[in-house]
Order: C-alpha cells, then structure tokens, then sequence
C-alpha cells in the first residue's frame, strides 16, 4: 500500500515536471533517471530555470537566470546556505552544473564531486590519479573549469590530457580516453561540452610548444568521432587523416612560413571555448594564441597564421570547416581568441542580426555575423595601446608602428593575461549590457635573442619575466617588475553590445578577478581576487551587497532553484596563471583551502573557521656565494621557476627553508622529491651547479626580502 502511495507520488511529480516544462515545447519532457539531460532538455534550457544544465547555462552560453526570487529589493537577506571545503589551496575556476537538485562541479587536478545543491552534502568524489609532475606543464595552474552532463554521465578533462566519463550517480568510471600525445606538453583545464551524443574536448599548451585541435567523442563509448586541427602540422607528415586536411592545406599552411612553427607545433590551442549554434547547425570554437608567441620566429615574421586567434565555425557532425573570422592575424602576444563566445539575436542598425559576441584577450569587443563569420562592429572595451583601432570594413586591426617589437622592446597594453582572460562574462537580455571582468596589465615585449627552444619548458621566443631597461622604467630588474606591477589595474565594465560603448564601470585596484552572472532580479555577481563576492544593479552599477569569502573569488557563479528556494553558487581559490605567475600585495597570508559556496535569502549556514596564516619569515643562509653564481642563478629563476612561483599560488621560495640546505634544494630540484605536489623534476634543463645558482640568488632577494620587511614594507 505505502509503495503504491510512493508510487503514485512519484508519477505526480512526474506529471508536474512535464507540466512545468510545457512552454518549452516539443520534446521538452524531462528524461528519467539522474543526470538526465538530453537533447531536448539542453536545447529548452533557458526555459529550464531551476536548472544550470550547460556551462554557460544555455547554448548560447550567456550566462543569463530568468530567476527573480533573489533580486534588487531584498539582495541584502542573501547569505551562506552552505559552504563545502575542498582539498586543495589551488585555483578553482569550474562552474558548476546543477541538474534536479544535484550539483556536479570539477575542482583543481581534475577531480570532480557530486553535492547536494540545497544542502552542500558530498555524495560522492572522484579522483583522476594525474600524476602530479604533470603540473610543470600547466601554464596556468592545476585548475579546471568545468564538467559536461549528458544522459546520466559527468565528464571532465584531467590535467594530462584525458577525457573520463563518470557514472553520475555513484562516481565511478564508466570509460577514460587519452586525447593528446602525453610525451608532449598537452594539458585539459577547459570545460567538456555535450550535443547529440557527442562530447567535445579541446587542449592547452601553446605556452610550451603544442599544436591545438578539438575533438568529437561518442558520449556512450569515448569512440572517436571526429578531429579538426587549427593550425597545419609538419608538411613532410601529409595529412593527419583529421576534418581540418582539406581546408587546413588550401587555406591555412599558405599563411604560415619557415619550419619552427611545425617543430613546436604552432599553437592555437582550444583551451576554453566551444558553443554549439543548433539554429544553425554550426559549432564556433575560440582559437588560441601562437606558439612560440613571437611571430618573427615562429612564421618569419610573415603571414596571417591561420586559424590562430580566430573564431572557427565547424560542422558539428563532421568536424568540416564552415568560416571564420580572425582577431589577430600574425598573432604576437600571446593573443588567444579562446575567451568566452556569445550567441546572441541583437537590432543592430534596426535590423536584426544573429551574432556572435566576445571580448578576447586584445582589448577590443567583437560582434561578428554567425551566419557567415562577417565582422560587424568592434570598439575596446578596455585600455588598450597596440593598435589605432579595427578598421570596420575589413575588420582587420590597424597595428601602432613597434607593437610587433621586431626591433626594440615595446611595453604593451594588454599583456597575454589579456584584457579579459577566461573568466566568463554575462549578458542580459533585459538591460541589453554584457558584464565584462576587464583588465589592465602591462608587459614588456622583447625579443628573444638567441631564440633557444627548451622542449616540455616555456618557448615563447619572447623574453618578458625579466623586461630589459626601457625609458620611464627604474634600473633593476626588481624595480621594473615593480613598477610594471604598480600599473595593473581591473574593471567589471557593463558594456552595450550595440552601441559599442560603455554604460558603467566598477573600478578594481588588481585584476584577475571573477567571472560574472546577470539575472532577471536586476542583478549582476562578480567575485575579486580580494575575497570579495559582489552584487550590482544590472541597470547602474549601484553595489548592493558584498560577502567577504576570504580567498580569491575567479570562477563564473552560477544560480538554480531546489524545492522552490533560489540559490547563487561560486567557487572560491585563487590561482590560475597570473595567480601563480604574479605577487599580490594584499595576500599577506598563505592561502586557505578553496570553497564551493551556496548563497539564499535568510541563509543560516556557516564558512569554515578561517584563521589567517602569515606566510614565512625568510630565513636565508649566510653561506657565501659569488656574483657569477648569483648571476647565473637570476637567469634560470627568470627560466624556469618565476612562471609557477612569482605568485600567492605556489611557495615563494624566499620564504623557504630548503635555501639553508643545498643538498635539499638538489633533491627536490633535480631529484623530484616533492614531484607528486606538483613540482617535476628539472634535471633535463639544469645542471647540478646551475640550480645551486638558482639557490644562491633566492637567498640574496631573501636578504632584501628580510630587509625589507625589517623595515616595514610589503
Ligand atoms: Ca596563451
């Protein structure tokens, strides 16, 4: 009797569902079972509002909640429901998908975990084993951002470049595929996206030396489905047997010239972006940056690189090439056009027009015709100093004289940490703006002379860590990296697409903050790198709440509703490239374990205790160690080590004791002892005597440090 009642509740609710469901339209019934997502569902998802089914919430990615429980008039009532501690002080730049009350969301070294969405409780946690050595590989942190659900499976990406399917209700591994050469530097930190039974799957590396492409796998088996890549490979090769041979060979290669490009696999990396255009039957994917970066010695200095720093329109059954639009021809900047892309229906010139919007790393925002991949309108949104502007009938850049730094050193506006990096940006329908976490970061370009490959380090052929003496910029190299510091700023700037011109702007003193989320209670959250998670009035800018989660705020927040009570959900943990590669004055204290946060009306729950840790006193040897070993020790620091160490993310090693022991330093430099935390081993790049060097000039700046600090500065 009591299992018929059950039964009988359990049809009800059934019927409530396809009830609720009903504006969708045809096929909009939601499937069974857990983590069911299907076809129908993603495509209704924006009519789907307790939901957040895909990474941008919707196809269109535009990170817009038709939710209103939360809104403008009781914002103040907001605080914690529940908060989940995680494992790791690393950067946490997922966002989350919930389905049916369950959250599902990856965390630093490609672990994923299953959380009740209402009240925070951990179903289950699932760890890719990667092996920790991997870690020297991640241009930007162990981080990842993101999981896909498709039909009862969870699939993420891991650090050394697999795809895992997870059985989404106990956690366990359902099948695993390597998708890059794992001998090379590859690295998976974006977010997997699902459409028809397929999962998409880019990578990341450009930084050290890979060449870029995407993949298509069955949802069911990991079978390959299809691979285009975006830039050609070694011509002696012939064709991959990949979508991109045709096109690859009759519109790309002619662009490239000389052989360093092949020899370090070119770039144009699809390290995040990747948005399926059912309307159109197309998917747009965001190409990355060039490698090495400089484009003298990658392609001779000639040519536009294609498909580097492009918008590229696929064939999403076959992987077949349709259009596409390049931002940065001959790409030098480490310019990606992997940054978050839109899809939008704007009245533009009182026309309507299907759009593809973005805001990539060089400045300026882009909307493009998706229909074709013709440039439509592009202004900057951000301060930018490398070219005069687009020039709006071709929409190809009009460089400024020098920008290319081909014969001296030329201090740009934005860097490669971009004037938006991959912290995603939101758009409301209702106020017409996009929320864009802008920024300003300098960087001094120079090329690198002699041009040295180092196979699986960093090969740029631009040399930046250590910017040469320019006018206007003190005489040492730690007063240039000051001074260029001093100048990075950020912006939350709530941009009108069609005016092509700002409509209010939220000043921040540092960048690098977090992604945003517009809803239709007139609200937009951004997180900071200072801890802060923020909302505004989507209309003005007015700040209207503010919660300090003490750590760095990144990640895009996300919004969803369980048992008719809305919630907004971020993940907090600072890192992420510029987070390992550049110091933060205000970080005084090691960095806590990162967060997921759950935020309602009259939340009663708690943060865990956070209790501040001061980071280390320097503590250096008073050993004598000579100039030229100093010297020497400078030169592979700025190499090899202030990439991953010259931020808040991993151990300033000023700070550490190991500078007292020499036979310490060696073993975890050389000998690898500390590799599964991380740090690999370098004993194919330094001798014994050269990370000696590396020890002797950390222990002179942990002089200064120490001096410093006696004094009272930072
Ligand atoms: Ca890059």
């Amino acid at each position: 009797m009591a299992r018929q009642a059950a039964h009988f509740a359990m049809v009800a609710l059934g019927a409530l569902a396809l009830a609720g469901c009903s504006g969708g339209g045809a096929g909009s019934s939601k499937p069974d079972g857990v983590a069911a997502i299907d076809q129908a569902r993603l495509d209704n998802a924006d009519s789907d509002a307790d939901n957040w089914l895909t990474y941008g919430r919707t196809n269109a990615e535009q990170r817009f909640s038709p939710l209103t429980q939360i809104n403008d008039t009781n914002i103040g009532e907001l605080s914690p429901a529940w908060a989940l501690e995680l494992d790791t002080t690393r950067g946490q730049e997922a966002t989350p998908i919930v389905v049916d009350g369950i959250m599902y969301t990856s965390t630093a070294w490609s672990k994923v975990v299953a959380v009740d969405a209402a009240t925070g409780k951990q179903l289950w946690q699932f760890d890719p084993q990667n092996d920790g050595a991997k870690a020297a590989h991640a241009c930007c942190d162990v981080v990842n951002r993101g999981v896909a659900v498709w039909k009862g499976k969870v699939y993420v990406g891991t650090i050394d470049g697999r795809l895992i399917a997870i059985d989404a209700k106990t956690g366990k591994q359902v099948w695993s595929v390597v998708t890059v050469d794992q001998k090379k530097p590859y690295t998976i930190t974006g977010a997997p996206r699902v459409f028809k039974d397929k999962v998409l799957i880019g990578n990341s590396g450009a930084e050290l030396g890979v060449r870029g492409y995407i993949t298509a796998y069955d949802t069911e088996t990991g079978k390959l489905v299809w691979r285009f890549y975006t830039v050609p490979g070694n011509p002696k090769d012939g064709p991959d047997g990949a979508a991109s041979d045709d096109i690859l060979e009759k519109l790309a290669r002619p662009t490239w010239y000389g052989d360093n490009y092949w020899k370090l696999g070119g770039g144009g990396t699809v390290w995040d972006s990747m948005v399926y255009d059912k309307e159109l039957n197309q998917l747009l994917i965001g190409v990355g940056n060039g490698s090495p970066w400089n484009h003298k010695w990658r392609s001779a200095g000639k040519g536009d690189n294609l498909f580097l720093s492009s918008i590229l329109a696929l064939d999403p059954d076959t992987g077949k090439y349709k259009w596409h639009y390049q931002v940065n021809p001959g790409e030098t900047w480490d310019y990606t056009a992997t940054q978050q892309i839109m899809l939008a229906d704007l009245k533009i010139d009182g026309k309507m027009r299907k759009v593809a919007m973005q805001a990539p790393k060089n400045g300026f925002f882009y909307v493009i015709d998706r229909t074709n991949g013709k440039f439509i309108s592009a202004q900057p949104y951000a301060y930018q100093n490398w070219a005069v502007g687009i020039d709006q009938k071709t929409g190809r850049p009009i460089e400024k004289p020098g920008a290319r730094y081909e014969n001296s050193p030329a201090l740009i506006i934005p860097s490669g940490i971009g004037a938006h990096a991959w912290m995603p940006m939101s758009y409301s329908p209702k106020t017409g703006l996009v929320y864009i976490p802008a920024m300003e970061h300098p960087l001094v370009y120079s090329d690198a002379k002699p041009f040295e490959i180092h196979p699986g380090r960093w090969n740029t052929a631009v040399s930046f860590l250590d910017p040469p003496k320019l006018p206007g910029l003190p005489d040492t190299i730690e007063g240039r990296r000051k001074a260029l510091e001093g100048m990075v700023k950020g912006k939350l700037v709530a941009y009108d697409p069609v005016t092509q011109k700002s409509k209010w702007e939220i000043k921040r003193d540092w960048p690098w903050n977090g992604g945003t989320l517009a809803t239709a209670g007139n609200l937009v959250f951004e997180g900071t790198a200072h801890g802060e998670f923020e909302a505004y009035s989507a209309d003005n800018g007015k700040k209207l709440w503010a919660f300090q989660t003490n750590r760095g705020v990144l990640a895009g927040p996300i919004t969803y509703r369980v048992n008719g009570e809305q919630y907004v959900a971020v993940m907090a943990g600072y890192g992420g490239s510029m987070g390992m590669a550049s110091g933060t004055p205000f970080m005084k204290n090691k960095m806590p374990n990162g967060l997921i946060i759950a935020f309602k009306l009259k939340g009663t729950g708690k943060l865990p205790a956070y209790t501040p840790i001061p980071k280390d006193k320097p503590t250096p040897s008073d050993e004598a160690f000579t100039p030229a070993q100093i010297a020497t020790g400078q030169k592979f620091f700025f190499t090899y080590c202030q990439i991953c160490h010259g931020g808040p993310v991993n151990p300033d090693l000023k700070r550490s004791a190991l500078l007292r022991d020499k036979d310490a330093f060696q073993q975890v430099v050389i000998g690898g002892a500390l590799s599964q935390n991380g740090m690999a081993s370098f004993k194919d790049y330094l001798k014994p005597e050269e990370a000696e060097g590396i020890r002797a000039y950390l222990n002179q700046r942990a002089k200064e440090l120490l001096a410093e600090e006696a004094k009272g500065g930072k």
